[in-house]
């Protein structure tokens, strides 16, 4: 029988081992410091069958969200859907305005076309919000890149260069700032620290619903 993979393993001071399937279908197991590495996979391994139909059916609600690019279908934007139309003919292969218009030429790259499109729309309005928050409370980065990171947001690099997650441009505007103010704190304050979190509530109060918010629903920021 195949193995069972562990995608996360955290240890702590905990006493109980727990297992966790998350909304993409990934295994975290929580474990105490001291239990061997077999201990866990041995009971891993008997609980292959809450496990597998676990990972099936979060898999299966993950496919469902995925785009399947027909008229109708709703693409986030900012925090607010809107609407796809298929178009029989138009110069620009994808454009925005009140709704997505996508020509049906295009079809067989359209998911390629909407990254593009993310990533553009990220780029400006991150831009747009660390320059408001940098004049605001005299930040000063190096430099800032749009990235394509599977599970981080945003980070901040010893050398002061700024990474956000294009899949941010489909959250609210609110979301995107809490992400924003909170890299551009790790330019003075690195760890998650009290000082840190102090910190950025200063510069963006509201900070904690943001967070929430991107707890809940990251998972539903795909295409
Ligand atoms: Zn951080």
């Amino acid at each position: 029988m195949k193995k069972i993979i562990i995608d996360n393993l955290i240890r702590s001071k905990r006493r109980s081992i727990s297992l966790e399937i998350t909304p993409d279908a990934k295994l975290i197991v929580r474990a105490p410091n001291k239990i061997s590495l077999r201990y866990i996979e041995n009971l891993v391994s008997k609980k292959r069958k809450w496990i597998e139909s676990k990972r099936m059916l979060a898999y299966e609600k993950y496919r469902a969200t995925c785009k399947k690019f027909v008229s109708g279908e709703e693409f986030l934007y900012l925090g607010r859907a809107y609407s796809l139309t298929i178009t029989d003919k138009q110069n620009i292969p994808l454009f925005f305005q009140h709704e997505f218009r996508l020509s049906k030429d295009h079809l067989s790259n359209a998911r390629q076309l909407f990254i593009k499109w993310y990533k553009n729309a990220a780029l400006t309005k991150i831009e747009e919000r660390l320059s408001l928050y940098c004049d605001m409370f005299a930040f000063k980065y190096n430099k800032f890149n749009i990235t394509n990171a599977k599970k981080r947001w945003g980070s901040c690099s010893v050398k002061g260069s700024l990474n956000f997650n294009w899949r941010l441009i489909m959250a609210p505007l609110s979301v995107i700032d809490y992400v924003v103010t909170h890299e551009l704190t790790h330019l003075k304050e690195k760890n998650h620290s009290i000082d840190f979190w102090g910190k950025l509530k200063t510069i963006f109060p509201e900070y904690a619903p943001a967070k929430q918010w991107l707890r809940k629903n990251g998972h539903l920021l795909i295409i």
